[in-house]
């Protein structure tokens, strides 16, 4: 059953608050996508009405319906937060505002190339498969330093931050390595001047993990489930 709205918001927003206060976190650099990718066109009005802003959806086909009912009249910040097949890419620039999942430079040529026709530019992260589990996308660690330098020449894209997955786990402990990587390598490309300015957030946490990730310095963090429902 998926509990009313209002109720499953102030609980997360609870959980958010004592994440942020254990860690020593400003609640305000902690942002909130509500994904929602397992759920209809109505409960996905009802979550913006709700005061929830972002939404997160991670395929194109199942997003349609859902942002030329509310996205193309101007309502919601969208992230694009699933594997970008790069012949989607047509669709989803112009219309999502973000993408959490620039993971190759054949991706980055693509985003550039229609950013720069529409005229946008458009906010990425660089998807990280910081666990090295050969079912997850994303760019391996070790290229990140190069890929950063060459998404650099690309005026029409701007990271602004490095995205992850961490395996599902049911002890959520589990996961605090992965988001602490992913944070040191955010750390080390700035350290090194590896993109030309400061790549400032943390894409990481989910439903299962948030609170993990809070305390290990995710800036925005996407629920699905536990926000606003896995079947309404
Ligand atoms: C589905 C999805 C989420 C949200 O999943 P929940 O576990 O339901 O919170 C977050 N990020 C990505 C990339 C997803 O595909």
């Amino acid at each position: 059953m998926t509990q009313p709205l209002q109720q499953a918001i102030a609980e997360v927003q609870l959980r958010i608050g004592n994440a942020c206060a254990r860690s020593g976190r400003d609640r305000n650099d902690v942002n909130v996508i509500a994904v929602t990718k397992y759920v209809s066109l109505e409960r996905t009005r009802e979550a913006l009405q709700s005061g929830l802003t972002h939404v997160g959806e991670n395929r194109w086909q199942d997003a349609k319906d859902k942002w030329e009912h509310i996205g193309a009249y101007g309502h919601g910040t969208w992230h694009f937060i699933g594997h970008l097949q790069t012949n989607k890419v047509k669709d989803v620039i112009g219309k999502f505002h973000y993408v959490h999942s620039l993971d190759r430079l054949s991706l980055a040529e693509e985003i550039q190339k229609k950013a720069a026709k529409l005229g946008l530019v458009i906010p990425c992260f660089v998807q990280l498969n910081v666990s090295g589990e050969d079912t997850k996308f994303g760019l391996p660690p070790r290229e990140l330093f190069v890929f950063l330098k060459q998404i650099a020449e690309f005026p029409n894209i701007e990271a602004v931050g490095l995205m992850t997955m961490a395996p599902h786990e049911e002890n959520a402990e589990l996961t605090r390595p992965v988001f602490r990587e992913l944070r040191r390598l955010r750390d080390e490309a700035n350290e090194r001047m590896a993109y030309g300015k400061p790549l400032t957030h943390l894409s990481m946490g989910m439903s299962n993990d948030f609170e993990i990730a809070i305390e290990e310095g995710a800036t925005w963090i996407r629920l699905g489930s536990v926000l606003v429902g896995k079947d309404g």
